[in-house]
C-alpha cells in the first residue's frame, strides 16, 4: 500500500512505451504459445508523480522483457475493453455505472485515500479487465496456452461494490466469472501470490464451490483480512514479515498443491503481484527471482494435470521497479517453458 506516499495533481507523463501489435515479432521458426496482452491506455492511468502504482512499472516490465530475450517467444496483443455487462457479472451495476460518472475531465479524483481516477483510468480499468477476458478466451478457444496480461491498475482489492488499495475493478475476477459464464467452466482455480490479501476476489467468490482461491500474503499488513478462511473453497495461508522462499514454498506445497489437484481446476488465474519480492518499499517478505520461477513451475504442472495447460495471469503489485520486471520476467519465462 501506499503508506506515506504523497499524492497530488498531476498531468500523464508522455508515452513510450511501444502500442503492442497483432503481429508476432518472432522469427517463423518459433510457434509462441504465450500470449502478452495490455493496452496504452494503462500507461496513462496515474495518481500522481509519487505514488508508487505508476506507469513506469509498465515500462520496467518491457525493459526487462526485451533485455531477457523472451519477446521473439511471446505474441503481442491489445486488450479490448471489458463490458459493462462483463464487470457486472461480479461488480454491481450501479458500482459500473457510478465509476464510469466518476472519471474526472482533469485532474484526480479520488475513490479511496490511496486509489484515484484521472482522466484516462476507467478506459485504463476496463481494458485491465477486458486483457483478462481475451485472455481467458484465447486459452479456452485452445489458441493460447498462456496468457501473461501487463495491465494497470491491479484489480484483487476491488469488492463487488467498493473501489480500495490501487484497485479498481476486479480484473481476475472478471475473467474468473467470464470462463464460467462464456465457457461453461465448471471447475476455476484463482492463485493469488500477492503480498498483499486479495480480500475484493474473496468477497466476490466465497461460498461459490466452482472457484477455489489459494493465496499467500503478509500478515497482518493491508488490508488486514485473510486469517479467517471464510469458506472451504478459500484457502489462505498468512506468512509473517520477514518469511521468504522457504516459507512460501512450505505453504505451496502444503496447501496450495493439495487443495488445486482436489479441486481439478480446467482453468488456473494468477493474480500475480510481485511485491512479496526482497526488494519492494511496501512490505516485509523476502522472494526472489526464483520463487516465482518455482512456483510457476509448480502451478505449470497442475495445469497440464487438469486444464489442459491453460493459465491466464494478470500483473497486480509489484513496485520495485527493477525487482518487478525480473519477477515477471522470471515468471513469464516459465510460463512459455512449461
Ligand atoms: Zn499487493
Amino acid at each position: 500500500m501506499a503508506g506515506g506516499a504523497r499524492l497530488r495533481d498531476g498531468s500523464p507523463k508522455p508515452l513510450s512505451f511501444p502500442p503492442p501489435t497483432a503481429t508476432a515479432a518472432s522469427p517463423e521458426s518459433i510457434v509462441t504459445t504465450t500470449a502478452f496482452i495490455t493496452h496504452p491506455s494503462c500507461l496513462q492511468h496515474e495518481m500522481g508523480p509519487d505514488h508508487p502504482e505508476c506507469p513506469d512499472r509498465l515500462r520496467a516490465i518491457h525493459d526487462q522483457i526485451i533485455a531477457s530475450g523472451l519477446e521473439p517467444h511471446l505474441t503481442r496483443l491489445e486488450a479490448p475493453a471489458a463490458t459493462a455487462d462483463q464487470l457486472a457479472r461480479v461488480h454491481e451495476r450501479r458500482y459500473v455505472d457510478a465509476i464510469e460518472a466518476a472519471a474526472p475531465s482533469s485532474g484526480l479524483r479520488y475513490l479511496d485515500p490511496d486509489t484515484a481516477l484521472n482522466p484516462h483510468s476507467v478506459t485504463a480499468a476496463r481494458h485491465a479487465a477486458g486483457a483478462v477476458v481475451h485472455g481467458v478466451d484465447l486459452v479456452c478457444s485452445g489458441e493460447y496456452q498462456r496468457v501473461f496480461c501487463a495491465v494497470r491498475p491491479p484489480g484483487h482489492h476491488a469488492e463487488s461494490r467498493r473501489a480500495m488499495g490501487f484497485c479498481v475493478f476486479n480484473s481476475i475476477a472478471v475473467g474468473a466469472a467470464h470462463a464460467m459464464a462464456a465457457h461453461d467452466l465448471s471447475r476455476v482455480a484463482i492463485v493469488d501470490f500477492d503480498v498483499h490479501h486479495g480480500n475484493g476476489t474473496e468477497e466476490m467468490f466465497t461460498d461459490d464451490p466452482r472457484v477455489l482461491m489459494v493465496s499467500t500474503f503478509q500478515y497482518p499488513l493491508y488490508p488486514y483480512s485473510g486469517v479467517d478462511n471464510p469458506a472451504p473453497n478459500m484457502v489462505n495461508i498468512p506468512l509473517s514479515a520477514g518469511n521468504g522462499g522457504a516459507e512460501f514454498r512450505d505453504a505451496v506445497r502444503k496447501h496450495w498443491l493439495p487443495a488445486l489437484d482436489e479441486h481439478e481446476p480446467e482453468l488456473i488465474l494468477i493474480s500475480a503481484g510481485f511485491d512479496a519480492h526482497r526488494e519492494d518499499p511496501l512490505a516485509g517478505l523476502a522472494f526472489v527471482e526464483d520463487d516465482y520461477a518455482w512456483v510457476t513451475r509448480e502451478l505449470a504442472s497442475v495445469a497440464k494435470r487438469h486444464a489442459d495447460g491453460r493459465i491466464v495471469s494478470s500483473l497486480e503489485g509489484g513496485y520495485a521497479l527493477s525487482a518487478l520486471g525480473r519477477s515477471v520476467v522470471a515468471h513469464v519465462r516459465e510460463l512459455v517453458a512449461n
